[in-house]
Parts: structure tokens; C-alpha cells; sequence
């Protein structure tokens, strides 16, 4: 009992850095401020005519305007979702049940995110989807192009025009990294669809934005994209929301098939507070985010020079300038990944590796990999995001901790150096 009070009140005094902004955001207290009331005082629930619902619908639409409004959409292109695993898994299923019958091809990268890799890994399985008509062998499940990124993480819009073919019905491009950093040439990928695709309904084009929405400037109409994912809690929203962007004149199957809600493309009574507070983000994203992003690719930049000059046989992953400006990610040679993250735990700071630790068998991240990145630099890699908290203090600290926990790893590291 005295021993647990002694660690609860040492855990509490502990220097906590938090150092994983890609992974999750705390929410902004004003975000929180915003959707309080929505909870009990206009609780209501916005398909109903009365007062409690048009209160909730009125406060919904003011932040589907605001959402639309950071990525220069229009509001009725803004369809809410459960967050941006669903936003992109909507925009595969979506595209794929309504293109049925123009094609069964997809293309998309090695460097996605899980949420496109497994939808896109779903949808190549034999009559996956119930709208897919049976029995025609063109018809059995998709095909799925995965192009690779060039080693600093680039798709090359050569390499996307040499596999369209014209059973593509849809790309799929993550905007920015979420691993690495790198951000991808979406305004050239799309003028390459576009010029393939012509006067044609498909394919369409479809980016995972969760990465860059609210941290770097993303316009719709600019980088030229039909569809585009998105996910609050990325941007200092709550959790379990998100949002697809469907340019006007699409038409998905809808993600949910219920209610009307979300003009019938995702039925469920809306998640009000949520959206309410997704909307506030998006808001002051709106109107901080020039400032915050110099601010935190100088830090970057401090942290990256800091910790090349003081340790030695560090490689930086992912593309030196086109990278978002608060992704880190480096190989320290011949130590584990998982060991530094876990001794940096130790010191209260929080960041992350890009192994995934399943049943036993530490397999290499596959975005690493698939940047041609060997094995044992892929197992030596860390990823340290910044965000709205992160100080020159922090960082100061991490690469303190950071020459200690290294030089006490490599002294013991069975590897040669
Ligand atoms: C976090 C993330 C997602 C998933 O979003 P959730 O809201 O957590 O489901 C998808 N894509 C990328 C690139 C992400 O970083």
C-alpha cells in the first residue's frame, strides 16, 4: 500500500514529454469548452423538427461549414464518420460497390496506412462485397496495384501513370506519411489522372489526409482530389470522428445503409458533441496553424541538428524537406527500437517505433521496408511527432536522455560496431 503511494506520487512528479502527436492529440481545452453543452443542454437529436433538435442540427451544420471551410469544400461535400479508419474504408467500399460495373482494378501505395491496406486487401477476396455481381470472373474481388515509394518515401507520378489501366476505377494516396513524414506530390498525381481519365466518370481520386488537415495548408479544389479522409483527434480534436470529403456529383454507395441521416450515405443519429468539437478544431487549426507549423519545423530542424551532432551513426528517415513539419523519424544504428522506446518511457518521455509487435514476431514497419530501408535500420528506427505542447525544454531533455540511453544500449548492444 505505502509502496503503491510511493510509485503513484513518483509517476506523478516525473517530467512527462510527450512526443506522439501522429499517434493522437490531446484535445484543445477550447474544443472541449465548445462541446460541453451539447452533451445535456441541447442534447437533442437533429433529425427531430422540434427546438432540442434544431438546436443540435443548427450547432452540426455551423461545424460541417467550418470543416468545409479548412479544406475549401463546401459543406454538403463534408459526410461525418467514426474517425479516419472509417472515412477511408467508406471511400474504397464506397467507390467499389458504385463503379461496379466500370472496372475492378485499384491503385495504391506500399507506404499507406492499415486503414487503406486492409480495406484494399479485403476488397481483392472473391465476391467480398454483396453488390458485386456474381459468377463474372472480372467481377470476383478487385485487383490491387501497390506502388513503391522511391527511398525518400516519393511516388513518382511516372510510376502511377504506367498502372492506371482502364478497369481503374480508383487511387488511393495518402496525403502525407504517417510513419516517416514524407508529404506525397498530390497536385501531379491528380493532373495524372485527370489527363488518363478525360471526360470519364472513373477513376477517381481519393487521399488519406488524417496527416496534413490542420497542420499544413490542404485545399480540395487546389490539389485537385475527388475524395479526401480526415480524423479530429489528429488535430486536437476528440477521438471517433472524422470526416469524407465526397466532391459534389460522386455518388458512394452509402457507408451505412439506415437512416437518412448524412443525406442517407451514413445512417446512425450523428455524434454531436464529437462533431461539434471537430468543427472547433478545425476552427482554430483555421486560424493557428501558419504560426504553429513554422514553429514546429524549427523545432524539427533543432531537434534532427541536436541529435546528429551528439550521437553518432544516425540516419534520418523519409524525404530532408518535403516532411511534415512536425515528423522525426530516425535509424540509431544497432540498437532496438523497441529497447529505446521503452528506456525513453522509463525517463517519461513518449514516442514511438515503427515496429509492430504480433504474436511474438517483431516484424520491420512495411512502410520502412518498403523505402528500401534494410531490416536492422527498420528495427533501429524511432518516430518522435511534436505538437501544440512541445517546448525547446522538451527537446532539450529528449536528446539528454536520448545520449544516455543509447550509449548505455550500444555498450551492451550485441552487434558489431
Ligand atoms: C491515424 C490515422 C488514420 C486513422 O484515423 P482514426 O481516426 O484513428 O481511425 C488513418 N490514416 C492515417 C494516415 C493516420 O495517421
Amino acid at each position: 500500500m505505502i509502496l503503491e503511494v510511493i510509485i503513484l506520487k513518483i509517476n506523478y512528479m516525473l517530467k512527462r514529454v510527450y512526443l506522439d502527436y501522429a499517434a493522437t492529440a490531446p484535445a484543445d481545452e477550447r474544443v472541449i469548452k465548445a462541446m460541453e453543452p451539447y452533451f445535456r443542454r441541447f442534447f437533442g437529436n437533429p433529425s427531430s423538427l422540434h427546438y432540442f433538435g434544431q438546436q443540435a442540427r443548427g450547432a452540426m451544420e455551423t461545424a460541417r461549414e467550418k470543416i468545409a471551410h479548412l479544406i475549401g469544400a463546401q459543406p454538403e461535400e463534408i459526410v461525418f464518420t467514426g474517425g479516419g479508419t472509417e472515412a477511408d474504408d467508406f471511400a474504397l467500399k464506397g467507390v467499389a460497390c458504385a463503379a461496379k460495373l466500370s472496372g475492378n482494378h485499384f491503385i495504391t501505395t506500399k507506404i499507406e496506412h492499415s486503414a487503406i491496406l486492409n480495406s484494399a486487401k479485403f476488397l481483392t477476396k472473391q465476391a467480398c462485397l454483396p453488390c458485386l455481381p456474381a459468377g463474372r470472373p472480372d467481377r470476383q474481388g478487385f485487383v490491387v496495384t501497390y506502388l513503391s515509394p522511391q527511398k525518400d518515401g516519393l511516388i513518382k507520378p511516372e510510376n502511377l501513370r504506367a498502372a492506371l489501366t482502364d478497369k481503374t476505377i480508383l487511387i488511393s494516396i495518402m496525403h502525407a506519411n504517417n510513419e516517416v513524414g514524407t508529404i506525397e506530390p498530390i497536385k501531379k498525381l491528380a493532373e495524372v489522372i485527370k489527363k488518363f481519365r478525360g471526360a470519364k466518370k472513373f477513376p477517381l481520386f481519393h487521399i488519406d489526409a488524417v496527416q496534413t488537415v490542420g497542420h499544413i495548408p490542404v485545399d480540395v479544389n487546389e490539389l485537385g482530389v475527388d475524395l479526401l479522409s480526415i480524423s479530429a483527434h489528429k488535430l486536437y480534436g476528440p477521438k471517433g470522428v472524422g470526416a469524407l470529403y465526397v466532391r459534389k456529383g460522386i455518388t458512394l454507395e452509402p457507408f451505412i445503409h439506415g437512416g437518412e441521416q448524412e443525406r442517407g450515405r451514413r445512417g446512425s443519429t450523428e455524434n454531436v458533441a464529437g462533431i461539434v468539437g471537430f468543427g472547433k478544431a478545425c476552427e482554430l487549426a483555421e486560424q493557428e496553424m501558419d504560426a504553429e507549423r513554422i514553429r514546429l519545423a524549427k523545432l524539427r530542424d533543432y531537434f534532427i541538428k541536436e541529435v546528429m551532432s551528439k550521437i553518432e551513426r544516425v540516419t534520418l528517415n523519409g524525404h530532408a524537406t518535403k516532411r511534415l513539419p512536425n515528423n522525426i523519424n530516425l535509424s540509431f544504428e544497432s540498437i532496438e527500437g523497441e529497447s529505446m522506446m521503452l528506456s525513453l518511457d522509463l525517463a517519461g518521455i513518449a514516442c514511438s517505433t515503427g515496429s509492430a509487435c504480433s504474436s511474438n514476431t517483431l516484424e520491420p514497419s512495411h512502410v520502412m521496408l518498403a523505402l528500401g530501408v534494410n531490416p536492422e535500420m527498420a528495427h533501429s528506427s524511432l518516430r518522435f511527432t511534436l505538437g501544440k505542447e512541445t517546448t525547446k525544454q522538451d527537446l532539450d531533455y529528449t536528446v539528454n536522455q536520448l545520449v544516455k540511453i543509447i550509449k548505455r544500449l550500444r555498450d551492451i548492444s550485441p552487434y558489431k560496431h
